[in-house]
C-alpha cells in the first residue's frame, strides 16, 4: 500500500453571506485529458509545459458565435483578429470556417496572405501602416480602415498614382459609457473629428468609403454598450447619405466581447457575469434594425472578435517543481508556467486544476511560476490541494493574447499542440532550442575568440 502523504492540518476561515445558495465551490475539479488526450501522456511525448489547443472547441464557439448574429441580423461577415492567436493553423481553422482576416500590422497582413486569405477579404487596422503596407493593400483591393488624419493624407496621396481607388472606413472612437474610453484610436464622434475625416474623404472624390469601424475596447462586459456604438455609427451613415447620397457598405464593430475568464478581483466568476454572444448580438443587431438607416441598404456587419472566441480553446498543462512554506506559514507551489508564457496572469484569476486525483483537503496557495522574478505570480491565492513534485496542472482559457504576447525570458518557449476534431495531435509550434534565440546574435570581431 501507498504511504499517505503527510499533510498539516490547517484552519480555514468559513466565508459566511458570500455568493449564491450553495457558498462558494471551494473544491477543485481535476482536468486530466483535453477532448479526450490524457494529459500525464501528453506531457511525456511533449514535454513539461506544452500548449494545447482544442480544434473542436474553436469551431463550437465560432458556430455559437454566428449563429447568434445571423439568427438576429441578415448579413454578418466575422474577421479573425490576428493578433488575439496568430498561429497559422489557428487561423486557417477559422478562414475554413468563413471568417475573414482582421490584421494590425504589415507583417500579420503578410501572415494573413500566406494563409490563403484573398487581400479582398482582409481588413487592415491600426495606427503604424507603413506606405509600402498601404500601397499593397490599395493594389490588393484590402479594407484599409484610417486611424488619423496622416494617414488619410497619406492615402490621399497615394491615390493619385495608383491603378485603384482605394477601399476605405474610417475607424470611429466615441463615449459608449464605459471606461476607460479608448479614444487613442480613430477619430472622435462627439467633437466632430469623426465627420470632418468623412467628409474630406467624400470631398476628395479620390478614396471608395466603404464602411465605419469602431473597436471600443477589450473585455467589455456591458452588452449595451455596443448598441450605443451601434446606434452612433448608424447616425453617421444616415448623414452621409444625406448629405452625399452615397451608401456605406458595411459597419464593423470590432472586438471585445468578454471571455469567462474571471478579472482579478472580481467578486463572482466571469462565467457567471459576462454577456453570452446573444447578449451583444441582441443590443447591436436591434440598434441597427431600428436606427434611421433604411431598411433596404442595411449595411454588412462586420466583427473582429478575437478574446470571446479562442479562450476557451487553449490550455497550457505543465508540471509542479516544489511546493514550500513562505516565512509567514503559507503554502507555496513553484510550476513550471510561468508569467512569460502566460502573459493573461497579469489579468485574470486563471482556473488552475490538478490533473489527477488529490486529497479533498485544499489549503489556501500562492502559485508561482519558475522565473527568477519576483513578480512571477500566477495565481496569488487559491484553494489548492497538496500537490506533489512531478504532479501534473492544467491551466485552462488560455487561448486569447498567451500566444502573441509571450515574451522570451529565462526559458524558451515550449511546443503548441493542436487536438483536431478526431482526437489525434499534431505539432503547430515546435519548441524553441537554445538556437532559435542565438542564431539571430552576431558577434563583433573584438569579442570574437
Ligand atoms: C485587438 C483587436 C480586436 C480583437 O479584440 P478582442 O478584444 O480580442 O475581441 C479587434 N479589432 C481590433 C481593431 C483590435 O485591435
Amino acid at each position: 500500500m501507498r504511504k499517505l502523504k503527510y499533510e498539516r492540518p490547517v484552519i480555514n476561515k468559513i466565508q459566511v453571506g458570500t455568493s449564491g445558495k450553495f457558498g462558494m465551490q471551494s473544491r477543485l475539479q481535476t482536468i486530466d485529458n483535453i477532448d479526450g488526450v490524457p494529459v500525464k501522456e501528453t506531457i511525456e511525448k511533449y514535454g513539461s509545459p506544452v500548449y494545447v489547443i482544442s480544434e473542436k472547441t474553436i469551431r463550437k464557439t465560432y458556430k455559437q458565435a454566428k449563429r447568434a448574429f445571423t439568427t438576429r441580423y441578415p448579413k454578418v461577415q466575422f474577421a479573425w483578429s490576428y493578433k488575439t492567436n496568430y498561429l497559422n493553423a489557428v487561423c486557417r481553422i477559422y478562414h475554413s470556417e468563413g471568417s475573414w482576416a482582421e490584421v494590425v500590422s504589415g507583417f500579420e497582413y503578410d501572415k494573413a496572405i500566406s494563409n490563403g486569405v484573398s487581400g479582398k477579404n482582409i481588413l487592415f487596422n491600426g495606427p503604424d501602416k507603413s506606405r509600402k503596407d498601404l500601397e499593397k493593400a490599395v493594389e490588393n483591393e484590402s479594407y484599409i480602415h484610417i486611424d488619423h488624419f496622416d494617414e488619410l493624407y497619406l492615402l490621399l496621396e497615394i491615390a493619385e498614382t495608383s491603378r485603384k481607388k482605394p477601399k476605405v472606413a474610417i475607424r470611429v472612437n466615441m463615449d459608449t459609457g464605459i471606461h476607460p474610453r479608448w479614444d487613442r484610436f480613430g477619430f472622435n464622434y462627439e467633437n466632430g473629428e469623426a465627420w470632418n475625416a468623412l467628409n474630406r474623404i467624400m470631398i476628395s472624390k479620390k478614396l471608395d468609403l466603404v464602411g465605419i469601424h469602431s473597436h471600443i475596447g477589450t473585455y467589455i462586459m456591458v452588452a449595451g454598450a455596443y448598441g450605443v456604438a451601434a446606434s452612433k455609427l448608424a447616425d453617421l451613415i444616415v448623414n452621409i447619405d444625406k448629405k452625399y447620397g452615397h451608401k456605406i457598405e458595411y459597419i464593423d464593430l470590432g472586438g471585445g466581447f468578454a471571455s469567462k475568464n474571471t478579472l482579478k478581483g472580481a467578486y463572482l466568476p466571469g462565467s457567471d457575469t459576462c454577456p453570452s454572444f446573444n447578449d451583444y448580438a441582441e443590443a447591436i443587431s436591434n440598434a441597427l434594425i431600428n436606427s434611421k438607416i433604411d431598411h433596404d441598404n442595411l449595411p454588412t456587419l462586420f466583427l473582429e472578435t478575437g478574446r470571446a472566441l479562442i479562450d476557451d480553446a487553449g490550455y497550457i498543462l505543465g508540471t509542479v517543481i516544489a511546493n514550500k512554506r513562505l516565512a509567514n506559514g503559507k503554502r507555496s507551489t513553484i510550476i513550471d508556467i510561468g508569467v512569460n508564457m502566460l502573459f493573461t496572469s497579469f489579468w485574470y484569476e486563471h482556473n488552475i486544476a490538478p490533473a489527477q486525483l488529490t486529497s479533498f483537503q485544499t489549503e489556501d496557495t500562492i502559485i508561482y511560476g519558475p522565473l527568477c522574478m519576483n513578480i512571477d505570480i500566477i495565481r496569488e491565492n487559491i484553494k489548492f490541494p497538496l500537490l506533489s513534485k512531478g504532479d501534473h496542472v492544467v491551466i485552462s482559457r488560455i487561448g486569447a493574447y498567451n500566444m502573441t504576447q509571450w515574451m522570451q525570458f529565462i526559458t524558451l518557449r515550449p511546443k503548441i499542440l493542436l487536438v483536431d476534431t478526431e482526437g489525434k495531435t499534431h505539432i503547430i509550434r515546435e519548441n524553441e532550442t537554445t538556437s532559435t534565440i542565438t542564431d539571430l546574435e552576431r558577434m563583433p570581431q573584438h569579442l570574437k575568440n
